[in-house]
């Protein structure tokens, strides 16, 4: 009732304070820095609203969630409709929706990968495919990659490859060896007869939009059939249609046997994640049902929102959209590149996972900022602050494509001119 008495700058104040006293004050010192001082109010399709009723095209996309954009009426009908009847699960039973969308997934994912537990987010899945490759392997060790970016729980955080996020943490998870991204020669030296899986994003996203070379995914795919350990790719950001196909491996003709997904998996409406294994990985399980397990994952409103979701990106064939939009906006990124190599050093990515690589990271807190007054919503890659990431949702249009590469031109005139007068 209060909130209907305050204006939106009284309930902006109160917020950033709650957050500054009650929640994370290095954050709302951060998001105030970036331009975003704001609340974030409503949101529909590509467009986010603000409290004070400015509109953002939403090039971040959640990093990556809002495949379907924000509020797709197909998901949220499907999650008011299993709201009304059971939202969660008595745990006793057996529940429909998850039968139905680990179908579906057996379906739509590549090669052999049938059997998917479902967990509540992209770190707790990837927790889970390292537990199945050490049961199903019965060893110890986990080759990861440089930059890599698995999720901030000890077990993915022991995968991933930024120190600044692992050092405070430290001892991690023992048996983890890192190597650079890209080298295949570095696998096949770490590999020995205790290396139970390697687990590879097939495109580094927070890494800073990295695409391997052609042969990196096929060669380490024949190494580690050869040497029986297991490949878990993590497409908690590349799947579900983001770089043009319906998963990243596809690109490269590649077919793990362990699949990670979450973020784009519920429609932008409700959180999942998922592993999914082949037959011969999921055999560990047999002997124990519950040796893994999880109170809300794969909960029926979750389920519900994640079997939508795949039928509209069926529906509006997204993974198709994302590699014609996202050729066209990289297509036009480039171009302005070549306007300002004293600020871009290059374009990459593919489909709608694009990233702009800075010649210096100072570019990007200035940029970011610029792009949010002119109404584009976009961020910093989290392993690589001079990348800066366009995630939109594979809906947006050609016409809003040109708005964003508008805004963005207008914005590198003013950050060449600001730094111009700098003297930098
Ligand atoms: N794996 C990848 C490749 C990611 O990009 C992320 C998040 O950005 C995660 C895992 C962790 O997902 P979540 O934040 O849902 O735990």
């Amino acid at each position: 009732m209060q909130t209907l008495t305050m204006t939106p700058e009284s309930i902006i104040q109160e917020t950033v304070r709650a957050y500054k006293e009650y929640h994370n004050p290095s954050l709302a010192r951060l998001l105030k820095l970036s331009g975003f001082d704001t609340i974030e109010w409503e949101a529909e399709g590509t467009r986010v609203r603000d409290i004070r009723g400015k509109e953002y095209i939403d090039c971040l996309g959640g990093y990556g969630v809002f495949a379907l954009g924000h509020r797709h009426p197909k998901v949220v009908q499907a999650v008011k409709a299993q709201l009304d009847r059971m939202p969660l699960s008595s745990k006793v039973f057996f529940s429909k929706p998850l039968a139905d969308l680990c179908t579906k997934l057996a379906k739509l994912t590549p090669g052999d990968l049938q059997f998917s537990f479902l967990a509540n987010s992209g770190t707790e899945a990837v927790e889970g495919a390292l537990k199945l490759a050490r049961l199903s392997t019965g060893k110890r060790e986990v080759i990861h990659a440089d930059n890599a970016f698995h999720g901030k729980t000890l077990g993915a955080l022991s995968a991933s490859g930024r120190p600044q996020y692992k050092t405070p943490f430290e001892p991690l998870l023992p048996d983890f060896v890192q190597v650079p991204f890209g080298d295949v020669n570095a696998i096949e030296q770490a590999m020995n007869d205790q290396t139970a899986a390697i687990i590879l994003e097939p495109i580094q996203g927070e890494g800073g939009i990295c695409v391997p070379p052609p042969q990196y995914l096929p060669k380490i795919r024949e190494l580690c059939t050869e040497k029986k350990v297991l490949l878990v790719l993590d497409e908690v950001q590349t799947g579900l249609g983001r770089t043009g196909q319906w998963f990243a491996c596809q690109h490269f003709n590649v077919v793990p046997d362990i699949l990670v997904l979450a973020k784009a998996l519920g429609g932008g409406v409700m959180p999942i994640g998922a592993f999914v294994g082949t037959k011969e990985v999921w055999e560990a399980f047999k002997a124990n049902p519950l040796i893994h397990t999880s109170t809300f994952g794969g909960n029926p409103l979750a389920c519900a929102a994640a079997l939508a979701t795949l039928e509209v990106m069926e529906e509006e064939n997204l993974p198709a959209k994302a590699l014609e939009r996202g050729k066209f906006l990289a297509h036009e990124l480039r171009q302005l590149a070549k306007s300002f190599p004293d600020i871009i050093k290059e374009v990459r990515g593919l489909g709608l996972l694009l990233g702009i690589e800075l010649t210096e990271a100072k570019y990007g807190g200035y940029l970011i900022p610029e792009m949010a007054r002119k109404g584009v919503l976009v961020a910093y890659t989290l392993n690589q602050p001079k990348v800066i990431r366009l995630e939109p949702p594979l809906i947006i249009t050609e016409e809003e494509i040109k708005m964003v590469v508008g805004a963005l031109q207008a914005t590198l005139e003013k950050t060449r001119i600001f730094f111009g007068q700098r003297g930098e």
